[in-house]
């Protein structure tokens, strides 16, 4: 059961007071480097985190620093963390330590380490071991109390470790810089309560909160009078949304009043969870035009047994009856998912009735992953190397079966992407493409990018494209100003 939100007018006015507060250090920091100071957010992982990265830069930026996305250039370096993998913590402490060095040249650098990786002990305790140089360590659940946290670093000589156990009230209306103009993501809910036995984050972001949806609306409405044509409602399972909370909306009709604000051109939403996707929120995608063609449905595995193991709630049926109904009401929906391979106790059997669903769900694209081991979850306790296999051999033998996965889902996505060829489609343009200046990129309702010829100006609005050639996994067309298509 998920709980709403509180949103806490004295939260609000003790961090407007220390964004004050703030403004005076970095003013003092101005003047004794005889230039504006830098601020770098890096941010690690999922779509949440990258939200969490504007807040961050929006109060950087309230406090007086210009942003950059330069780490050495940069005179306050924050790494937002991810924890989901095991190689996100490792790829971290290089960067981290890398900055060593070059803080020693440059003494009034200072290095922030937040985001999930800190809401676990041991992080905290390598970091304050082994990452002196590090000034400021926080986690998920003080985020919005980001302005406090810097003054109190920069009245202190030793390393600031703030670590909160368990979320508390949550502050909205703080300054927020976008990372673009024209689309934002806007969070509908904290943490999970669905603990699948693998993942971390029901850990390091807690139980389920729901925001009001009349909050909801209100930001949505006030992004639009920004200049913002598509929002993501964010979540870690938006379909839980408003459960067990009486009065609030259920997510398909939070969904359905977002797609009905004037001036929203199109609502993307993640994540979704199989076991929660109801035939009203399938009804909805279906009718609400501006509700974008994409549907991200994570399976995780198509054996039953390790589904079950997983704590995922649906089998291999189940999940291929909703892609069933999905593409029966909604054809030209893209689906796309999670696929986690090794993990502990999978058989080639368990891999084969995953390719089975990969074959049968025609999958958009997928993202698949070697199972990661986190500590504290319940697979950590399972033991991963079968009896009698060498650590090489059981390498070698997942790497296998991953290499089988991959070519599955890629021969599936490469003819489902290509679908499209000859058609004309609504993009949102994002700019100029990196590659090819002459080339604009822009993203189709069905989450696939489409370069194609024109002008700069263009950025941020919405443009007909006729998709001429399929490249795989994005388009390559030309604008098309009067046909209609998807
Ligand atoms: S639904 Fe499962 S995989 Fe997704 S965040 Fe919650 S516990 Fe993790």
């Amino acid at each position: 059961m998920t709980k709403t939100v509180q949103i806490s007018k004295e939260e609000q006015e003790r961090n407007l007071r220390f964004i004050e507060e703030g403004r005076r250090h970095v003013a003092r920091l101005e003047e004794a480097l005889g230039r504006a100071p830098y601020a770098a957010v890096i941010t690690f992982g999922c779509q949440m985190n990258a939200r969490d990265s504007e807040k961050l830069s929006g109060i950087l930026q309230s406090l007086g620093y210009r942003m950059t996305e330069e780490e050495d250039a940069a005179d306050f370096v924050i790494f937002n963390t991810c924890t989901v993998r095991e190689n996100a913590d490792d790829r971290l402490y290089g960067r981290v330590g890398r900055l060593r060095g070059i803080k020693a040249k440059k003494p009034h650098m200072r290095i922030a380490v937040c985001g999930c990786m800190t809401q676990e002990l041991s992080a905290v305790e390598k970091l304050r071991e082994s990452y002196t140089h590090v000034d400021l360590i926080f986690g998920t659940f003080n985020l919005h109390r980001f302005a406090e946290l810097i003054v109190t670093m920069f009245e202190s000589d030793r390393q600031v470790v703030d670590i909160w156990r368990e979320a508390g009230e949550v502050t909205e209306d703080l300054p927020v810089l976008r990372k673009h103009f024209f689309k934002s993501g806007v969070n509908i809910m904290y943490g999970c309560d669905n603990f699948c036995s693998f993942c971390i984050v029901p850990y390091v972001r807690g139980r389920e909160r729901s925001r009001a949806s009349a909050d909801i609306l209100a930001e949505v409405r006030a992004l639009v009078e920004d200049g913002v044509k598509e929002v993501m409602l964010l979540g870690q399972n938006v379909n839980s949304y408003g459960n067990g909370v009486s009065g609030e909306l259920s997510f398909p009709e939070l969904l359905r009043e977002v797609c009905r604000i004037e001036g929203v051109e199109r609502v993307r939403f993640m994540s979704s969870h199989p076991k929660d996707l109801s035939e009203e929120l399938i009804a909805v995608m279906r009718d609400e035009a501006k509700c974008a063609r994409h549907l991200h449905l994570a399976l995780q595995s198509g054996s039953d047994r390790i589904l079950r193991e997983m704590n995922r709630h649906y089998t291999k049926a189940d999940f291929l009856h909703l892609v069933r109904r999905i593409r029966e009401e909604i054809p030209d929906m893209a689906i796309t998912t999670d696929i986690i391979v090794g993990y502990p106790g999978e058989t080639d059997a368990d891999v084969q009735d995953t390719i089975d669903v990969i074959e049968a769900a025609s999958f958009d694209n997928a993202f698949t992953f070697v199972y990661s081991k986190r500590t504290g979850t319940r697979a950590a306790a399972l033991e991963r190397i079968p009896e009698g296999m060498t650590k090489e051999e059981y390498r070698r033998t997942v790497q296998d079966r991953f290499d089988r996965v991959l070519r599955a889902v890629q021969d599936k996505a490469r003819t489902q992407s290509s679908r499209f060829v000859g058609q004309s489609a609504e993009v949102l343009v994002e700019g100029v493409n990196a590659k090819d200046p002459s080339l604009l990129t822009g993203r189709m309702s069905n989450n696939l990018l489409v370069h194609f010829p024109g002008s700069a100006a263009l950025t941020g609005q919405m443009v007909r494209v006729r998709l001429e050639r399929s490249m795989g996994f994005y388009y390559l067309g030309q604008t098309d100003p009067v046909s209609a298509g998807i």
